[in-house]
């Protein structure tokens, strides 16, 4: 749809031509267009996964589960459906950081962290996080120190993976609730990690 000359229109603008014609053509109904977009938006998203990870840091025994069987273990808390139909939970420890690509297209695990941001999508990161992981997590405000081991997890469609991050420090009386709203959507990709309470803007 974009031209040579770099005037096309706005992409909200494009995205709502499309619409149009669409609906027009009676191809989709807008309500159900509307819901879609409703539930990727709010009901479906990385407050999900946040859940999940603050589940794990307040019950051993979910954690054990999480990381035995990521699939059911999510399920549990009533995240399932498309693109999370097999799912594996990374843990980073002071010793190993995970993070997580999709070096051929987009793999995304929706149910846990909605949809994929533009830059995961992007062929830098998909390339890079690869060949140089360090070099990538410089660039999003994260330096490891070198004994730190890096591991770099390619998802596909058949295995979809959500970092499971180190709990911060100072966070001991803390609800599973609280906990939560600290949890980052990169944080479980891997490309960031949780800050302490009042370390977020
Ligand atoms: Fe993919």
């Amino acid at each position: 749809m974009a031209n040579q000359d770099g005037d096309a229109p706005p992409i909200a603008a494009r995205v709502k031509a499309l619409e149009q014609v669409l609906v027009e053509k009676g191809l989709v109904d807008p309500a159900t267009l509307d819901l879609l977009i409703d539930t990727y938006e709010t009901k479906v998203g990385p407050r999900n996964g946040a859940r999940v990870v603050a589940r794990a840091w307040t019950d051993p025994d979910y954690r054990r589960r999480l990381l035995d069987d990521a699939t059911s273990a999510i399920a549990e808390l009533g995240y399932t459906g498309r693109q999370g139909e097999h799912m594996l939970v990374v843990e980073n420890t002071p010793a190993v950081h995970n993070m997580v690509v999709c070096t051929l297209c987009s793999c995304y695990p929706w149910p846990v962290l909605g949809l994929p941001p533009v830059w995961y999508k992007s062929a830098p990161y998909r390339s890079r996080a690869v060949l140089d992981p360090r070099g990538v997590l410089r660039e999003f405000g994260l330096e490891l120190p070198e004994e730190v081991e890096v591991r770099v997890w390619d998802s596909t469609a058949e295995l979809r993976y959500l970092v499971l991050p180190e709990r911060p420090a100072g966070t001991d009386g803390l609800s599973e609730e609280e906990l939560a709203a600290l949890v980052t959507r990169d944080a479980m990709i891997g490309v960031a990690r949780v800050g302490p309470p009042g370390a977020r803007p």
